[in-house]
């Protein structure tokens, strides 16, 4: 079994993992909502669209 995060060979104390800091990567990922499930919410994902293009638009007028 090798390591879901980085792919090397998983060691037995951080199973599946193969360190520490692969665990660790895992465990942000989930607090930060990366394995959220495939939106079946074509409109909440189309909000989080403009509202993430307007961000940028806001960053490019400030510089
Ligand atoms: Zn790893």
């Amino acid at each position: 079994m090798s390591c879901p995060i980085c792919g090397k060979p998983s060691q037995p104390r951080y199973r599946p993992f193969c360190s520490r800091r692969c665990a660790d990567v895992d465990l942000g990922k989930w607090l930060t909502g990366q394995y959220a499930l495939p939106a079946d919410d074509p409109e909440s994902q189309e909000e989080a669209a403009e509202e993430l293009a307007r961000q940028q638009d806001r960053d490019e007028r400030k510089h």
